[in-house]
């Protein structure tokens, strides 16, 4: 793989693609700044090889979320307010370029010496980087001598700054550490799955997790249900689900994926019961019930005690393991137990010699919330760049350093 690594710094601009997409309170104090955290080794090596940085990123989404006077709110969405945060991590000062393209970006860029950092402002303030504009990208890539990606969370998007303008460094573009590490971890599970490889999937919506169920059937030996999703796979059975979610318009869809997965000889599991409520609330009455007969006006919320231990026998007997989304509304503490043991599963698993991986978004927070970030053998940053790398997908990220 074309790393950092592979390449001398000295004397050189690497024009950096990173993810500084970072969740801000109201006061622009970044909540979390783990993705700006993750990215300091990267910018560390080619600082230390002598190089300089030209870091460049998304912020939220300005144009889509404009004031209500219809224009753009620059004081929210510029990436000025992370400059503290960033300087702070890398012990060093840190330049902002007001505007990424223009004549002042241009300046300070080629004003740059070897050792020194410059921040340009918010991609998304020009429509052109969304729509994966070949005169924008060429704008930017002016800037550096070396172009690198190492915004894994946007590299499933064709973008100005994620995939057109790597056209323009044929013989000079790589990945930075984080790409190169949550690749390497996703071609694990897609090549190289010592077996048995158990997928673990759940969150709300069957409809977001088909294409990926699809292709995970070609792969694993068990594909685990849990979640919102699953009750589209009960009803499609002909169960009673009451009114737990269910998408009616892909019941069929999910008849054919059991049908593919018996005929494949995977096996398909779905939870035998739920933890069933009068309403989505976190007072609401809760009760153990059947799947099979789940009574009007209760919905599933949860999987109930009968599929956790049949859940958790299988993971712990797994070699390798992929869980993408939560097995019920664990943000509730009525409805988490069915998460919370899949997570001491996939724990006790990892010990036990496999490796586990946890897709982004939910499952990732649903680890954090129980503390076991640390016991899992990796944890993705990268929510639907991952989903579309477990759908089969070729990602323009990659594909535009690989390529
Ligand atoms: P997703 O973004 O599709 O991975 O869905 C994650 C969300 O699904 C979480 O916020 C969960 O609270 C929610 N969820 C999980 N199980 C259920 C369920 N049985 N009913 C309703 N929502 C659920």
């Amino acid at each position: 793989m074309k790393t950092v690594d592979t390449i001398n710094f000295a004397g050189k601009k690497a024009l950096i693609r990173v993810d500084f997409n970072v969740p801000m309170d109201k006061q622009f104090n970044i909540t979390d700044d783990a993705r700006i955290r993750a990215t300091i080794p990267t910018l560390k090596k080619i600082l230390n090889d002598g190089g300089s940085c030209i870091l460049m990123s998304h912020l939220g989404r300005p144009l889509k979320k404009l004031k209500e006077d219809g224009t753009i709110d620059y004081e929210k969405f510029t990436l000025k307010n992370t400059v503290k945060c960033i300087s702070e991590l890398l012990g060093a000062d840190v330049k902002f370029a007001g505007d990424c393209i223009g004549t002042d970006a241009a300046q300070m860029a080629s004003a740059l010496q070897p050792g020194q950092i410059l921040l340009l402002e918010n991609l998304r303030f020009y429509k052109q980087e969304e729509k994966g504009d070949e005169a924008f990208a060429s704008q930017l890539s002016k800037y550096g001598d070396v172009y690198v990606n190492d915004a894994f969370g946007t590299a499933h998007r064709a973008h100005a700054s994620t995939a057109v303008i790597a056209n323009f460094f044929p013989n000079a573009k790589c990945f930075g550490y984080v790409m190169a590490k949550e690749i390497a971890n996703a071609e694990k599970l897609m090549k190289n799955a010592e077996h048995p490889f158990t997928a673990i999937t759940g969150g709300a919506k069957v409809s977001d997790k088909l294409l990926i169920l699809e292709n995970l059937i070609n792969k694993v030996d068990n594909l685990i249900i849990g979640g919102g999703m699953a009750y589209t796979f009960l009803k499609a059975q002909g169960y009673e689900i009451g009114s737990s979610l269910c998408e009616d318009d892909r019941l069929e869809l999910c008849l054919e994926l059991i049908k593919k997965a018996e005929a494949k000889g995977v096996k398909l599991m779905l939870p035998f019961d739920s933890i069933v409520a009068d309403k989505f609330a976190a007072d609401a009455n809760a009760k153990v019930c059947d799947n099979k007969q789940i009574e009007q006006g209760w919905m599933g919320l949860d999987i109930g005690p009968k599929a956790i231990e049949d859940y958790c026998e299988t993971i712990k007997q797994s070699k390798t393991i992929l869980w993408n989304g939560p097995m019920g509304v664990f943000e509730m503490e009525k409805f988490e137990a069915g998460t919370k043991q899949v997570a001491v599963a996939v724990v006790e698993a990892t010990k036990n010699g496999a490796f586990s991986l946890i897709g982004g978004g939910d499952s990732a927070a649903a680890v954090a919330k129980f503390g076991f970030e640390n016991e899992v053998s990796y944890v993705s940053t990268g929510g639907g760049a991952l989903l579309e790398y477990f759908e089969g997908k070729e990602l323009p990220g990659i594909k535009a350093i690989n390529g």
